[in-house]
């Protein structure tokens, strides 16, 4: 008799934590099954350490900064295996929080990889063992892409990022995206020679083009080479350990790593889905409905395995969907419409809701109000970065339709504002709300008139 359980969860990150232990407060008799690490891409080599290491990154700054503010010290200096002793040490106190959290919740942990062999099956891999289930949750996450390219071995990716032996004096980052802008920052904050390269026009696709502009601009300002319009052809390694990078444009360049943020894909690798008839879709995640259900009905699946939207908290949002759905009878689905986010970038990016370009499709007036200026806490100094403020609006029903700020702190800022949008607030709502001065963020309250108009997707003014 094989063992037995109301919801077998395969992947304990973000959504698959929080849909065990949930499942298992409604009642359910539940078991996660992890090869690696408790807590996912996340916790182990994804937001929570980067966040570290970006804060590490900023420090400098503040050093010059402080100095006008009157402060004088000696030298600082860094220490890059302190910062990874630290961070390791805060990861395995996590690791080990969402253990207790689990056990706390009844969810019984078998560390092993699970392999689904049917609808209602799922086989222990190396305990060579089948489990019996009457659901199982599929929330296996994703890992980094690296393109096809000659030598692209010698390469690393956000994953090896995290546990380098020791910094380079000179790296290359590959993509344009989260990862690549954010880790440039990094490298770029810890005294690293960085360059970007990015294969179309400008970094951060998708983004505001405002908010492309100036952080492009202040990333080089910060001394991050950004290289627009090129590939790698092929890496080849040095007889003195770094690697040579062949560009398409002609140009072969040596850097001591490089580091693809070439994006991330769905891990679905030999889990079985063929076996229960699991259909994946277009960009080859598993295809779902609003509940999270595949074409298999007894088989779900949350976070970026679905790659609805590749983010910790989109995760553990739809992984609690999924059991209000299943286990308390509420059917739940997550509107994926309006996601704040933030992107630690130096400078940093918050944005929620539509981008100008969108908002001009959708929309047939519509209202931009923009404004940038020097924070506070770059006054007293000679930095010449400004901050960024876009708010976008439906010249209409005066519906706040996207706000966009990149700057220190914008990411907290983004946070309190995506309340504001999801609740369907008007610019006149804005307006009403006082402002907390002297703050970056009473900007947001204060903008006037609308810096242009557009109309039927042009310019009015
Ligand atoms: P992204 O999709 O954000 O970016 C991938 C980048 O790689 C893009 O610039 C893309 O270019 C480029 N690219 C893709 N394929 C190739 C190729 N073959 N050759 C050269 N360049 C290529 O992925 P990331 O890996 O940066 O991040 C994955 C996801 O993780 C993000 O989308 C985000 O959802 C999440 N994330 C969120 C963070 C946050 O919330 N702060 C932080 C980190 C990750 P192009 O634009 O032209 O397609």
């Amino acid at each position: 008799m094989s063992r037995h359980y109301d919801l077998v969860v395969i992947g304990a990150g973000s959504g698959g934590v929080r849909a065990a232990r949930m499942a298992s407060t409604y009642g359910a008799k539940v078991a996660i099954i992890e090869e690696y690490r408790l807590g996912g891409t996340c916790v182990i080599r994804g937001c929570v350490p980067k966040k570290l290491f970006v804060l590490a990154s900023r420090y400098p700054e503040q050093f010059e900064v402080a100095q006008s503010f009157g402060w004088s010290f000696g030298e600082p200096e860094f220490n890059w295996s302190t910062l990874l002793s630290n961070k390791d040490k805060e990861i395995d106190r996590l690791e080990g929080i969402y253990g207790n959290i689990l056990g706390g919740a009844n969810v019984e942990i078998i560390r092993d990889r699970g392999v689904v062999t049917g609808p209602n099956s799922v086989k222990l891999a190396k305990a060579n063992e089948e489990l019996s289930a009457d659901r199982i949750l599929v929330a296996t996450g994703g890992r980094p892409f690296v393109p096809n390219i000659p030598g692209s071995e010698l390469g690393i990716t956000s994953n090896e990022a995290f546990h380098l032996k020791e910094l380079p004096k000179k790296i290359l980052v590959n993509g344009g995206g989260y990862i690549a802008v954010e880790f440039a920052g990094i490298f770029a904050g810890l005294g690293v020679e960085t360059t970007l390269l990015y294969r179309g026009d400008q970094i951060l696709r998708g983004f505001d083009e405002d908010v492309r502009e100036i952080v492009a601009e202040q990333m080089k300002a910060r001394g991050v080479e950004i290289k627009l319009n090129a590939n790698i052809e092929r890496m080849d390694r040095c007889a003195d350990g770094n690697i040579d990078v062949s560009f398409d444009t002609g140009e072969v360049v040596e850097f001591g790593e490089v580091m693809f943020a070439t994006g991330r894909v769905p891990n679905i690798e030999g889990l079985g889905l063929d076996t229960a008839d699991v259909k994946l879709n277009k960009s080859g995640a598993i295809d779902v409905d609003a509940y999270s259900q595949t074409s298999c009905h007894s088989i779900y699946a949350v976070g970026d395995v679905t790659d609805r939207a590749a983010l910790t908290p989109v995760a553990i949002r739809e992984g609690a969907a999924f059991v209000e759905t299943v286990y308390n009878d509420t059917p739940t689905a997550v509107d994926h419409s309006i996601i704040p986010t933030a992107v630690f970038s130096e400078p940093e990016i918050g944005t929620v809701g539509m981008v100008e370009h969108e908002a001009a499709k959708a929309h047939s007036k519509v209202n931009v109000y923009l404004s940038t200026f020097r924070p506070m806490q770059n006054t007293l100094t000679s930095r010449p970065e400004k901050m960024l403020f876009k708010l976008i609006t439906d010249g209409e029903t005066d519906k706040v339709l996207g706000v966009h700020i990149v700057g220190p702190s914008a990411g907290e800022m983004i946070q309190m504002v995506g309340i504001a949008v999801s609740m369907g607030a008007t610019k006149a709502d804005f307006d009403r709300t006082i402002a907390v001065h002297p703050t970056a963020a009473e900007e947001l309250v204060t903008l006037k008139a609308p810096t242009y108009q557009l109309v039927d997707g042009k310019r009015a003014n």
